[in-house]
Parts: structure tokens; sequence; C-alpha cells
């Protein structure tokens, strides 16, 4: 107990506690929390489609149609032939053989990683690779190395000094980066992955939907789905619902029905998610104005603040602010606030030490006048 007091004492004298904000709603690029508004470059929601009406009537139909839970994990009564058609989709959405979905991106990445690694295999991933990732990691008893972040040289020379010690060797890395922004060299990586014989598996979370001629991601826009054995992404991002994926082989998928405990062991995703799910595939397919929009507000608002010689990051929707400071981190997220914007601060432990930020992830829901009012109120606050 004292150990726990303590550490809630160091954290909130560090500025490192976290706490809860409960938001009233948040829809369309706003955020309503304790009664006040503000624009909301918090949110995962890039392309505005959780309101989208054609998603919300799907999952009210569904939800009249066949309940509001599925009742029982997929391997006993839960699988609906909803389920089975969305890993359908999925599959051709990915340009791969088959998928099988996991209630979460957390799930997905602990269940596929702890499922296909085991001891005496090896795991190498980024060195910013998500949570979810490493954790997948340790659960495997897999031997985990880091090479330093987005750097296809670090990989190779790890490579080079332990490859052979090992059977299986796996790859991870996300493509685009969630605190980041940025994009892994992914054409570098594949021809490393082919030339030490590893298998390579990435985490599309914040790609789908944003890139790729018909919005799959980073994959589908590099032309390199057919190198990859192992595609991940999630539903409750750009897509704007709920759960995740992960396209493969078919033998893979198989596999991972009879191994995969995150996804053996959990209630089957209700038929409303997998309903506003498939909806939203079609959406993809149908605005792709959303997502060319949404990355040309994106460099327009980078390129706008690095003119202001503030430092900036990555390469896509998200655009993380560097103040390296935790404190000023803070204090800055909070003058935005009381001038009407929601954007967090990132401090360690999220982000390494001395690398505090504020994250702007921006939505196609944002009008450019909102960009440039939050523009001059950043260059206004002038505390870097
Ligand atoms: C958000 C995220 C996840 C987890 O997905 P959830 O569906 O939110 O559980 C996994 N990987 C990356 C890279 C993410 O950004």
């Amino acid at each position: 107990m004292e150990q726990i007091n303590q550490f809630l004492k160091e954290a909130e004298e560090n500025g490192l506690l976290r706490i809860l904000h409960p938001a009233d709603y948040r829809r369309n690029g706003v955020i309503c929390i304790e009664g006040r508004e503000y624009a909301d470059f918090s949110s995962n929601d890039y392309l505005g489609l959780s309101h989208h009406a054609y998603i919300k009537s799907a999952s009210c139909n569904i939800i009249e149609k066949l309940g509001a839970s599925s009742s029982a994990s997929r391997l006993l009564s839960g699988s609906l032939t909803l389920h089975s058609e969305l890993e359908d989709r999925t599959a051709s959405f990915k340009g791969k053989e088959a998928a099988l979905i996991f209630n979460s991106g957390y799930q997905a990445n602990i269940g596929i990683i702890s499922s296909l690694c085991s001891r005496g295999d090896v795991v190498f991933t980024d060195k910013l690779s998500h949570a979810s990732i490493i954790d997948g990691v340790l659960l495997s008893g897999a031997k985990l190395f880091r090479f330093l972040h987005n750097d296809a040289g670090s990989l190779e020379s790890l490579l080079k000094t332990h490859r052979q010690k090992f059977k299986n060797a796996l790859i991870i890395t996300e493509t685009v980066f969630s605190m980041d922004g940025d994009i892994a060299p992914l054409k570098d990586l594949v021809s490393i992955k082919e030339e030490y014989n590893c298998q390579i598996m990435i985490d599309e979370a914040h790609a789908t939907g944003v890139f790729g001629d018909s919005g799959s991601g980073i994959a589908e826009k590099e032309n390199l789905t057919d190198s990859i054995d192992l595609i991940m992404g999630t539903f409750s991002k750009a897509l704007g619902s709920f759960g995740a994926y992960l396209a493969c082989s078919k033998n893979i998928k198989d596999y991972l029905i009879n191994t995969s405990r995150s996804f053996i062991y959990s209630t089957a995703l209700p038929p409303s998610v997998i309903a506003a799910n498939l909806a939203s595939l079609e959406l993809i397919k149908k605005e792709p104005f959303r997502r060319r929009e949404l990355l040309q507000k994106a460099s327009y608002f980078r390129n706008e603040l690095s003119s202001l010689r503030l430092t900036v990051k990555g390469s896509s929707q998200i655009i993380p602010l560097i103040v390296k400071d935790s404190r000023k981190a803070v204090k800055i997220s909070s003058l935005l606030k009381e001038k009407g914007f929601w954007a967090p601060a990132i401090r360690p432990p999220t982000v390494p030490a001395n690398e505090a930020r504020i994250r702007f992830s921006l939505s196609y829901c944002h009008t450019k006048d909102v960009l440039d009012r939050l523009i001059n109120d950043i260059y206004e606050i002038n505390e870097f």
C-alpha cells in the first residue's frame, strides 16, 4: 500500500500522473468535456467515420435482428455468418488469401505473436513498437531484439550477429508509428527479410483506411502485399469502429484458430460491431475523398508548423510537436485547452525520456479555419 502511495505522489510531482477525462460526447472533430466543446486533436477517428450515418444505421439494423451480443466465443457458437463475411471482405481488402478477426488490436498482437513464436525462436522489432507487440513477444518466450527506429541497417546488423543461432525469425514493425507519425522503410525491411530467411509481420493500425489507392495501407501503397507474411490492422482507428484482424495465408489462419489464446478464450465481437466494420469497409471504397483530404490537411498543418521553426515529426496524419520537457508539454497542452483545442501531452514512458510532445492527430473533419486558428494559437503561446 505504501508503495502505491509513493508511486502516485512521485508521478504527480514529476508531471507524469495520468488521469482519465470522461467526455460527454465526441463527434466529427469535436469533443465535449465537462460541458465545454473543444476541437478534438486527440482521436484516431481520422476519417470521421465513427458518426457516419451509413455505419450507424448498419449497426442499429443488425442489433434489431441479431441482438446485442454474440454470447459465446467463436469456437463454441459465437461465430456468425456475419463474422465470416467480414473475414472474406477483409482478406480481399488487404489482398491476402484469408483473414481472422480479433476482438481488439491489443488482443490480436498478443494472440498472433504468442501463437506463432515460442522459446528457441527470435523476434526483431522496431524500438518504438506498440506495447501490444512487445507484450506478445514476452508472452511467446521468444528472444527479443529491438532495432533502432526505422533503421534497416540496425536490423541488418542484429541479424548478422544473431540470426543463425535461432530456428525461426520474425521481423515486426508498425507501418505508421502512433507516437511519431512516421513510416517504416518497408521495402528495405522486406529485402532484408528475404536475405536472412525471416518472416515479416506489419501492424497497419494507423495506416489502414488512410494510405494506398484503395485505402488498404502502406503495404498496398508500396506494392509489397505479396512479400509480407502477416498483415495486422484494426477497425478501431480510421475505420471508426472496433476490433482487429490478421490478413495472412489460410494455413496460418487455421493454425491461429487452434492455438491463439486471445482468439479462443474471448467472446466473439457482437453483431453490431461486425456490421459497422462491414459498412466501414464499403465506405473506404466509396468515399476515397476522405483519405485524400485528410492527407492534404496533414501536410498543410505540418508545413505551417515547420515554417514557424517548430520541431515536428512524421509524414502522416499524426503530427507530433516535440517540446522535450514533460511539464512544459503539460503546460502547452493546458494553454491550448483554454483556447478550445484538445491536444494531449504525450510523456514518458509512452515516449522516450526528454521527448515529451503534443500529439496532433488530424481528422478529415477539421476545417482549414480550425487548423489556422490552432496554428496561430500555437505560435502565440510561444513557450518553445
Ligand atoms: C491502437 C493500436 C493497437 C491496438 O489496437 P486496439 O484495437 O485499440 O486494441 C495496436 N497496434 C498499434 C500500432 C496501435 O496503434
